[in-house]
């Protein structure tokens, strides 16, 4: 494939944008492949991608019901940070975070990585002392942090307003924390392994599987069996759905999480902002837009779509914190199925069937560990052993009681 650069701009706009190559293939299914990935959001893509890339497996599919990160990871507010608590997690989201910063070229595809610094504030004695704790933390991993006080934090932010009814305290900023373009990662990644001879195979639901004696042998789908050695399953969402046609159960619960966006304006805050006390957090869009997380629902539900409780529910801290934003216009609201561990960190596992292996679990917040996720579940699937890096993240841990307690840094949606 041709790669991407500024001569190839200039050649296609003289050409009126006609001779574009296709960025990926759309393939029919082969009888069998080395490894199917299930899921063709931006964790299945990434896995793809290194199984290809580092792990020497080319004879790869990726199986995706629908289109290509039409799941979550088209539906995420795109934050990317690696601020976590506990070593387990610094470990992993660090890891993706330092992917994160070649990432566009080592795909030769701008996935508009933006560092514009993340501040996440406290409004209590009770969030000064979680973001202390954390930030020290976080220190000792080696990952940059630092503490602002609220006039460090008006001259960063000038429209936000410091005395709202839970006046903001303080604030943990980390600066290598920021965005990035959703799609673009899906899109990035596809090109990248399709490339290397992935099949990316689109509109093909996995309904079921081929085991025998306890080790998968295949999946079955709406365009029939596909034969596999080692079969992944990176399908958000739907985790427990696919774990129970493969006859095992999930820890986890599957909930719509919600977000909307306002149109779009001149740049007015040049930073991410969460909030978890009064549970909101904002960041702009090259577009303009504002980019506003919501909650999740309180119940466990399919339904891919957005609710007025929760505009009201995130609009009012939204406007209390930035007054100027209630003159903003909203223009669309959505959901997306997000699968929630008791921890709230991912599971990256193997499971009771042999050669089957599972990455979800990340709830409200996988989108900013994408190539960490796929770089340590690539490598786990090629080794037949997960990555020393992921085997805390183990399914076990529901059981052994070694569970990873990101509950505080997660605890607003994201
Ligand atoms: C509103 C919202 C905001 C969020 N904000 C953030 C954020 O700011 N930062 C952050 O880090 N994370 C965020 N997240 C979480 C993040 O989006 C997810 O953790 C991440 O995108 C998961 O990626 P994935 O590739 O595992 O899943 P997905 O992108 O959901 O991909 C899974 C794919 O599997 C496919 N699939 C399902 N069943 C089958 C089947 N039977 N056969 C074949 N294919 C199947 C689906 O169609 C889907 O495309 C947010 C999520 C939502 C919903």
């Amino acid at each position: 494939m041709k790669p991407y650069s500024l001569w190839s701009l200039v050649r296609n706009g003289i050409s009126y944008d006609k001779d574009w190559q296709q960025a990926w293939r759309s393939p029919e299914p082969k009888k069998h492949y080395d490894v199917v990935i299930i899921g063709g959001g931006g964790h299945g893509l990434a896995t793809a991608y290194y199984l290809a890339r580092e792990c020497g497996v080319r004879n790869v599919a990726v199986i995706e019901k629908g289109w290509l990160g039409g799941g979550n990871t088209g539906r995420n507010t795109t934050i990317v940070r690696s601020n976590y608590l506990l070593d387990e997690s610094a470990g992993i989201y660090e890891h993706a975070m330092k992917l994160w910063e070649g990432l566009s070229q080592e795909l030769n595809y701008n996935v508009m990585f933006s560092q514009r610094g993340l501040l996440h504030l406290a409004h209590s004695v009770h969030d000064m002392q979680e973001i202390g704790r954390r930030g020290n933390a976080i220190h000792l991993n080696g990952i940059d942090s630092e503490f602002l006080n609220p006039q460090q934090i008006k001259k960063m932010l000038p429209i936000i307003n410091l005395n709202c009814r839970y006046p903001v305290m303080g604030g943990l900023l980390q600066r290598r924390g920021g965005t990035a373009r959703h799609d673009a990662v899906a899109w990035g990644y596809a090109r990248g392994a399709d490339d290397m001879g992935v099949d990316i195979i689109q509109n093909c639901a996995v309904e079921g599987f081929d085991i025998q004696n306890g080790e998968v042998k295949g999946v079955r789908t709406s365009k029939g069996l596909i034969g596999a050695g080692k079969v992944g399953c990176v399908v958000a969402g739907h985790s427990s759905v696919l774990a129970e046609m493969a006859g095992f159960r999930m820890p986890l619960e599957s909930v719509p999480l919600q977000a909307l966006v306002s149109e779009p304006v001149k740049p007015v805050i040049d930073c991410v902002v969460m909030s978890n006390g009064i549970h909101v957090y904002v960041s702009q869009s090259d577009k303009g837009e504002l980019v506003v997380g919501a909650g999740s629902d309180a119940y466990i539900s399919y339904s891919q779509r957005g609710s007025f409780d929760q505009i009201e529910h995130v609009v009012g801290p939204l406007v209390e914190l930035f007054p100027l934003f209630s003159r903003l216009r909203m223009l669309r609201q959505w959901g997306g199925i997000v699968d929630v561990t008791t921890d709230r960190s991912p599971i990256l596992s193997k499971t009771p069937v042999k050669n089957l292996f599972i990455n979800c679990g990340w709830g409200t917040g996988g989108f900013k560990c994408t190539p960490g996720s796929g770089h340590l579940f690539a490598h786990s699937i090629a080794q037949g052993e997960m990555h020393e890096k992921a085997a805390p993240f183990s399914i076990d841990r529901f059981n052994t009681g070694a569970l990873i307690d990101e509950g505080a840094a997660a605890a607003v949606a994201h």
